[in-house]
C-alpha cells in the first residue's frame, strides 16, 4: 500500500442554491480516499457507523480501495449538516452529530504501519497524533483540520503541526488559528510551529503553497458547474497525495504538480453533489483539465525593450 488515509466517514445533509439531499456520502476520509485512488494503492481507516448503507462500501471496494481495517462502530454512522448561500466558500455548519465518531480509536494495523505516505483528513487532532504515534515515520505526512477543532482542540492541533510534513487549511480557518487576516504571514507562522509547509485552499480562488523558501499559486478554476462544494477540500487533498504516493517524489517541483491535480480533483467534485461527479469520472477528463490548468497559469517574460 502506497498511500494511507484516515479521516471520517460521514452522511452528510447538504442544502445549496442548487438544491438539498439528506444523508448522503461524504466524510473527509470518503472524499480524500477516493480522490486519491484515481492514482495510487490507497487505504482508508475511519469509523463505520451500524447504519451506514452497505452499497457505499461497495462503492469504495469499486475504486480498489483498501477499507479492510474501517472501524465498525456500534453507533449510528457521523453525521454532518450544512449550508452554503451564493458566496459557495463558506460552509455553514447546521449539525455535528459525533455518533461513530466518538466513539472511533484509531487502531493501525501492523500490514499498514509502514506506508510510506500518510493523510490525515480532517479529524479529531487528538485522535490524529493516536495515528501518527502508531506509524513508522511515513515519507511524507500531511494533515488538514477545520474550525471545529481549531476552536475546541487548539493544543492537540499544535501538536500535530509539528509532527507533519504538510498542514492544509482553508483561508478562514488559517487567519482564524494564527489569528491574522494576512495569509503569508499566517502561512509563515505556521511553519514557525514546526511544519516544513503549509498549502492554503481558496475554494473558486485556488490554492497557495508556502514553505519557507517558496511561494507557489494554483490557479482558479473558471466554473461553469457548480453544485455543492462539499468535499472539495478533501477532495483536493487526496488528488494531491495519491499523485505525490503514486509518483514517489517530494521534490518542490512535483508538489506543485500535485497542488494542480488536487485543485483538478477539486473542481470535479463540486459539479455535483456527493461524490456523484467522481464516481462518473475518467482518466481522460484529469489529464485534460490539468492541461487547462496549465493553461491558465501561463505567461510570458516582459520584453525587456519597453522598458529600456
Ligand atoms: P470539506 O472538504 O472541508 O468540504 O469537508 C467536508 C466533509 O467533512 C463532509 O463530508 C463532512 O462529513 C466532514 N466533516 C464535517 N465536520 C467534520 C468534523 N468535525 N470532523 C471530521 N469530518 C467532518
Amino acid at each position: 500500500m502506497s498511500l494511507l488515509i484516515v479521516g471520517s466517514i460521514a452522511l452528510d445533509s447538504i442544502k445549496t442554491p442548487f438544491g438539498e439531499k439528506k444523508d448522503i456520502l461524504g466524510g473527509s476520509g470518503v472524499y480524500a480516499s477516493v480522490a486519491a485512488s484515481f492514482f495510487s494503492r490507497t487505504a482508508l481507516i475511519g469509523p463505520v457507523g451500524s447504519d451506514f448503507p452497505p452499497e457505499h462500501i461497495e462503492f469504495l471496494r469499486s475504486r480498489a480501495i483498501d477499507i479492510s481495517a474501517l472501524h465498525k462502530i456500534d453507533a449510528p454512522t457521523f453525521r454532518w449538516g450544512g449550508y452554503y448561500e451564493y458566496d459557495m466558500n463558506q460552509a455553514h455548519t447546521l449539525d455535528t452529530q459525533l455518533n461513530a465518531l466518538a466513539k472511533f480509536d484509531p487502531k493501525i494495523p501492523d500490514s499498514l504501519k509502514e506506508t510510506p505516505y500518510l493523510f490525515l483528513a480532517n479529524l479529531d487532532p487528538e485522535l490524529q497524533l493516536k495515528v501518527i504515534s502508531q506509524m513508522k515515520r511515513p515519507r511524507f505526512l500531511a494533515a488538514d483540520t477545520m474550525n471545529f477543532w481549531i476552536e475546541s482542540k487548539r493544543d492537540a492541533l499544535h501538536e500535530v503541526i509539528k509532527k507533519v510534513d504538510f498542514m492544509l487549511m482553508n483561508d478562514s480557518e488559517i487567519r482564524q488559528f494564527m489569528e491574522t487576516p494576512n495569509i503569508p504571514l499566517a502561512a509563515q507562522r505556521l511553519i514557525k510551529l514546526g511544519c516544513k509547509g503549509v498549502i492554503v485552499k481558496k475554494g473558486e480562488h485556488g490554492a497557495l503553497l508556502f514553505t519557507k523558501e517558496e511561494h507557489f499559486s494554483a490557479p482558479s478554476y473558471p466554473q461553469d458547474v457548480l453544485k455543492d462544494p462539499t468535499g472539495a477540500g478533501d477532495s483536493f487533498a487526496g488528488g494531491l497525495m495519491g499523485y505525490l504516493a503514486k509518483t514517489n517524489d517530494i521534490s518542490g517541483e512535483n508538489i506543485r504538480k500535485g497542488v494542480i491535480i488536487g485543485s483538478v480533483m477539486a473542481s470535479f467534485n463540486v459539479e455535483d453533489f456527493s461524490l456523484d461527479r467522481i464516481k462518473r469520472l475518467k482518466h481522460n477528463e484529469i489529464m485534460r483539465r490539468f492541461e487547462e490548468f496549465r493553461h491558465f497559469s501561463r505567461f510570458e517574460p516582459l520584453p525587456v525593450e519597453h522598458f529600456a
